[in-house]
């Protein structure tokens, strides 16, 4: 299939343009590269644009004669939806409804969209399972919602066939080395970790050590990138017209922060240095994966399910590029 990956040049995008093509389909990137990265992208295979440039959309639909899309184009940083929600539902949900008409207009009715286990707030059991309540607790969360509920509307009354996808937490790097995480500014807990193995930083602050866990600090499911990246390819063969996949994508196993720092400690061998802070806003206590949806509908799982084998996995990208990709420089 012809594919066109909205935000492939970021870093879950990339892993699935590489997936595409493994799996034999032809994928072309369109992004802005506001956060994505031009070396990310297949050499030829990029289209600059703009989600919020509706002719820029549909131009890239034509050039392409995409018949399907993977749309991960996103702001996602829920702090800063906190403080600035405007620029989070512009280019978050008026840029989906634009990528939607534009594929309307066009006859594509094919979508792979990138959620968030953010939708599903603070939630009462864990692990969570798709029909546990959506009642995200920020902007960032509220927007993938929207737009999840556009794609439900979209699909009854135009017969878009629709998978979104919730992700937890995305983690490590392509078996090539050749793409990985590369975030400006870094957030996420294991790069920031790593980069205290490369020396960039002195030590791990820990957000919170006071949580209802066993260790105090908050616990995730980590899963690798490269086996989101295969979930999205077998979502994208399984589209049906008139229909809506929602599905989990985690691994089903939880980490704490501190059981993270320790499988990077194993993995560098670097003592680490940890040092405690407040917590941070909006984190809840533990966010564990239900996937069972997506292993049985996908048939689909995910490969890497200790902390260690994802650490290692992002260890050799941040090793082999201590400062990311090389296209920062103007
Ligand atoms: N975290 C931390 N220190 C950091 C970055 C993250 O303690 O410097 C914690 C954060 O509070 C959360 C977990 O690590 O519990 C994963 O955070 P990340 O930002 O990687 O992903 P999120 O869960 O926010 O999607």
């Amino acid at each position: 299939m012809k594919v066109l990956v909205v935000g492939g040049a970021g870093y879950v995008g990339s892993h699935a343009v590489r997936a595409l093509e493994a799996a034999g389909h032809e994928a072309w990137v369109f992004d802005n590269l506001f956060q994505g990265h031009r070396a990310a992208v297949p050499k030829g295979k990029l289209i600059q644009g703009d989600l919020l440039q509706p002719s820029d959309l549909t131009s890239a639909l034509e050039r392409t004669g995409a018949e399907a899309v993977m749309h991960f184009a996103a702001l996602s940083l829920v702090g800063e939806s906190v403080t600035d929600p405007a620029r989070y539902y512009e280019n978050n949900v008026v840029g989906t409804l634009h990528l939607l008409e534009a594929m309307r207009a066009k006859g594509v009715w094919r979508l792979v969209f990138s959620s968030t286990a953010a939708t599903y707030g603070e939630p009462e059991t864990s692990p969570i399972s798709e029909d546990a309540p959506q009642l995200p607790i920020n902007p960032y969360g509220r927007t993938k919602l929207a737009i999840e509920h556009a794609l439900q509307s979209y699909s009854t009354a135009y017969g878009f066939g629709c998978a979104a996808l919730r992700y937890f937490n995305a983690a490590g790097a392509h078996a090539s080395g050749e793409i990985g995480e590369d975030h400006s500014p870094e957030t996420h807990l294991i790069p920031i970790v790593l980069q205290v193995a490369l020396g960039q930083r002195e030590h791990i602050t820990i957000f919170g050590d006071d949580y209802p866990t066993p260790d105090g600090t908050c616990i995730r499911d980590y899963i690798h990138v490269d086996d989101l990246a295969d979930a999205h390819v077998r979502a994208l063969e399984q589209l049906q017209p008139h229909a809506m996949l929602q599905l989990n994508l985690g691994t089903g196993h939880g980490f704490s922060v501190r059981q993270v720092i320790d499988a990077c400690r194993q993995v560098t061998g670097h003592p680490l240095p940890e040092v405690v802070g407040p917590k941070r806003a909006g984190d809840p206590p533990e966010l564990v994966a239900n996937s069972a949806r997506a292993q049985s509908l996908l048939d689909w799982q995910p490969e890497f399910t200790t902390a260690r084998a994802v650490v290692e996995s992002a260890w050799r990208w941040h090793q082999a590029h201590p400062h990311g990709f090389d296209d920062r420089s103007p």
